[in-house]
């Protein structure tokens, strides 16, 4: 993959998003909707995240695409919202973009044109941010203080001590753990740990990976107040994920 397509990609609006419906535990209800970006690349038709997400990282794009995705989901979450649906929007954000005073800057502008906060989620990962040797901790604080609500993405036992001192409102177990949990004790373990973190700060805690219903069943009593995973609905296009409200209300 080049640069150069990649940036053509981000300026030609070959980017779009699926939306993963996030419900809450128990009642299922849909509460919101992970953002998660694709690349309908010209020949080789839809392209991975994981696959151009980290090249965005390296080659600096990344403010770019960050820019873009933002700029999209409060779009469309202003649809949704338009439509007599709040939903909230979780957008992914690369560590990255919490160093780069620009990536601030734009978060006020966007703010003003495509509405308010209250909406929005921005997701970091836990594993990038332990292993930062300056965490932003500084920029968490300041999306909290303009009422934008902060995740700690993928979060596994070892990102403890960042569950316990970062400024967030939520945490996602990651998926792994998760899809682990029911047949690995040790797993099990883990996702009560993090559970433990979580509730001691008053974080809400969110399942990601859920993919069968003895799954879902575990998820009240460990603690979860919401997942997302196959079994509810995969990542879709906005137009896909009305007729799955209709279909679900
Ligand atoms: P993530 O933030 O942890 O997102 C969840 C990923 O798990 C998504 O993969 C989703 O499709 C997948 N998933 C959800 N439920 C299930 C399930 O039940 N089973 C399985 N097997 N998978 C499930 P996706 O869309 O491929 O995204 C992968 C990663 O790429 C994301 O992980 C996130 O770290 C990154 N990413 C996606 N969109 C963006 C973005 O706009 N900006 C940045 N910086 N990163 C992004
Ligand atoms: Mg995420």
């Amino acid at each position: 993959m080049k640069r150069f397509e990649l940036e053509r990609a981000i300026t030609d609006n070959e980017l779009l998003l699926h939306y993963q419906p996030i419900v809450a535990v128990p009642s299922r209800k849909l509460t919101g909707v992970e953002a998660l970006v694709r690349w309908k690349h010209p020949e080789r038709g839809i392209v991975s995240p994981m696959e151009f997400v980290p090249e965005a990282e390296a080659t600096g794009l990344i403010r770019k695409l960050t820019f873009w995705v933002l700029r999209e989901a409060l779009l469309q979450s202003n649809v949704w919202r338009r439509d007599g649906a709040a939903l909230t929007v979780a957008v992914n954000l690369s560590v990255d973009n919490l160093h780069d005073a620009h990536f601030r800057r734009y978060v006020d502008l966007t703010l003003k044109v495509a509405g308010g906060p209250e909406l929005l989620i921005v997701e970091a990962s836990s594993r990038a941010l332990a292993r930062d040797p300056a965490p932003p901790v500084g920029t968490l604080e300041l999306m909290r203080d303009r009422g934008i609500r902060v995740t700690l993405d993928d979060a596994t036992e070892e990102d403890a001590h960042i569950l316990e001192s970062f400024p967030a409102d939520i945490v996602k177990v990651s998926r792994g753990l998760i899809t682990r949990m029911g047949r690995d004790h040790r797993a099990l373990e883990y996702v009560r740990a993090v559970l433990r973190a979580a509730r001691e700060r008053g974080l809400e805690a969110t399942a990601v990976g859920v993919e069968d219903e003895a799954t879902w069943g575990r998820l009240a009593e460990l603690g979860f107040s919401g997942a997302q995973g196959y079994l509810i609905a995969a990542p879709m296009p906005p137009a896909q994920l009305a007729e799955w409200r209709s279909a679900h209300l």
